[in-house]
């Protein structure tokens, strides 16, 4: 079922005051594959990503999440049906462990059967640790953890709902050279086990060691959509990005 839609956006429109943040977008995250949003600043991919999240309501437009109209579901319900996020800023609990704070992500989704097996939570924070290469710091707390461990740590909460659609924003943002490297093969990896992963990336250079397909916004609309080097390449998508990037 690669391939198939997971996450899907149809004419979201998400206005603030006479400003159109997101001004009818279509969007679609296949499972199987790394989809990367770009675009300036204030292009609207925060906006956008709220809209799917839950986090913002727009004003026109749906989400379907599997097929499923979620566009006037709340976070939490999102979050049952296999959504899970990471932020821009980072926030975690800083007086938890490691493996507390992933263990917060554990416990968000007890959806499936197999979610409610006794230990199921335990062995989900365990897994997702272990992923991360987190594993010799889980004791620790996580407040003394630097910025790119947190992020680490952040990650490991979203997978440890085990999500079926995992929203990105800015993953390696603070990340070292060997943390980045080491995030690609983990997200490649999931993309591989049949998730559907949606990011929102500035660096060139790692959208295109990550994306599959690219969807390019700016001033609320898609400029271009299609393979990564494609749009990458794009005119337009140059244009917009000002060179700056
Ligand atoms: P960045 O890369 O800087 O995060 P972005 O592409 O995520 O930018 P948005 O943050 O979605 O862009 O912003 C899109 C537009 O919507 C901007 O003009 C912004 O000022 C406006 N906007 C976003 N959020 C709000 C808000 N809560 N209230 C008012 N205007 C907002």
């Amino acid at each position: 079922e690669r391939g198939t839609a997971r996450l899907t956006a149809r004419g979201l429109v998400r206005r603030y005051g006479g400003i159109e943040a997101v001004a009818g977008v279509d969007l679609t995250a296949p499972a199987g594959r790394v989809t990367a949003l770009i675009g300036p600043n204030g292009a609207g991919k925060s906006t956008l990503f709220d809209c799917l999240a839950g986090t913002a309501r727009p004003d026109a437009g749906l989400v379907l999440l599997g097929g499923r109209d979620v566009t006037r579901l709340p976070v939490h319900e999102r979050v049952r049906l296999g959504l899970a996020r990471t932020f821009q800023q980072i926030a975690v609990f800083p007086r938890l462990s490691v493996a507390e704070n992933v263990r917060v992500g554990a416990e968000q989704r007890p959806g499936t059967r197999r979610h409610r097996e006794a230990g199921a939570a335990a062995e989900r924070t365990a897994r997702a640790l272990a992923v991360l290469g987190l594993d010799a710091l889980a004791a620790e707390p996580a407040g003394e953890q630097p910025t790119g461990v947190l992020r680490l740590v952040e990650l490991a909460r979203a997978l440890a709902g085990e999500p079926r659609v995992l929203l990105l924003d800015e993953p390696a943002a603070g990340l070292d050279s060997a943390q980045t490297a080491r995030l690609v093969t983990v997200l490649r990896g999931l993309a591989d086990t049949g998730m559907a992963l949606l990011l929102v990336e500035h660096d060139p250079d790692l959208v295109t060691e990550l994306a599959d397909t690219v969807y390019a916004m700016a001033d609320g609309r898609m400029v271009a959509t299609g393979p990564t080097a494609t749009v990458l390449a794009d005119p337009r998508v140059t244009r917009a990005w000002g060179g700056a990037e």
